[in-house]
């Protein structure tokens, strides 16, 4: 890990210098952070899971023409990204009422909604990502309308494919969170999605016993982490070859 320089630190990934200009290396840690950091933990082999998963699911929104900075997966942790500007936003889009919004609204977790809905949150750790309105963020300049025009639209397309493929393999996609960033090309500037997209940003609820295969497991202590992420990544048909251990280090064999 020390062979490049290191470019950001966040909470559950690295970003290295890449090999080439205008690329990056992603690393993804099994570190896991929750209600703004203030719960800290790990959950050992995530970041090989996350790696996995979300560049499967890049790879196919790749294939029906999403823009995305995956280029290629390096090896168990890292993968290979174009260098973006990122929108200083969270996008989050919503199709059943879970978590803050469940909350705030006073809607019963698991309630539908009745259409996708899409918030915005802005990136700011201090203040602990407000949610913000599209006033805000063009009246402050974090993006122009018409890049926020892109990102919904992107959004939107996301969430529609996200939601079939994942209810192929039995789980209801709740809501989840993106993020998006400027690539400059040719002088010409594009938006195109950006960091993950794993249960780390995803509710996965299982459609027959609505059990919660994602974070939330982390973040409401309701144990079994590591198995919810393994049993996303099985269901995906991604596990790494020899199975869990693999993700785990050496560990005795019984
Ligand atoms: N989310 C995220 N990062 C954040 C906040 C939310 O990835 O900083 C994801 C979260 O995993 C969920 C969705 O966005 O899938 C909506 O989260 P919510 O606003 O309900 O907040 P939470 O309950 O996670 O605090």
């Amino acid at each position: 890990m020390s062979r490049r320089r290191r470019i950001y630190e966040g909470k559950a990934k690295v970003l290295f210098e890449g090999p080439e200009p205008g690329t990056l290396v992603q690393y993804f840690k099994d570190d896991a952070t929750a209600f703004n950091n203030q719960k800290k933990g790990i959950i050992t082999g995530k970041g090989v899971l996350n790696n996995r998963i979300s560049e499967y699911l890049m790879i196919k929104l790749g294939e029906i023409g999403i823009p995305t900075h995956f280029v290629r997966r390096l090896n168990m942790r890292e993968q290979l990204v174009r260098e973006v500007e990122i929108i200083p936003l969270e996008v989050v889009v919503r199709n059943v009422a879970a978590g803050s919004m469940a909350k705030r609204l006073g809607l019963a977790e698991g309630t539908q909604l009745p259409r996708s809905i899409i918030e915005y949150y802005y990136k700011s750790d201090e203040l602990g990502d407000p949610m913000v309105s599209e006033e805000h963020i063009t009246a402050f300049g974090w993006a122009m309308p018409q890049d926020l025009d892109e990102m919904l639209a992107l959004s939107l397309r996301v969430n529609d494919f996200l939601t079939g493929l994942l209810l192929g393999v039995g789980l209801r996609l709740v809501d989840f969170k993106l993020e998006f960033g400027r690539l400059y090309e040719n002088d010409e500037m594009r938006i195109v999605l950006a960091d993950e997209i794993s249960p780390d940003n995803c509710r996965l609820w299982d459609v027959k016993t609505g059990e919660k295969l994602d974070k939330d497991r982390f973040r409401r202590d309701l144990g079994n982490v590591e198995e919810a992420y393994q049993e996303v990544a099985r269901r995906l048909g991604i596990l790494p070859e020899g199975g869990p251990r693999d993700m785990k280090g050496p560990t005795t064999m019984q």
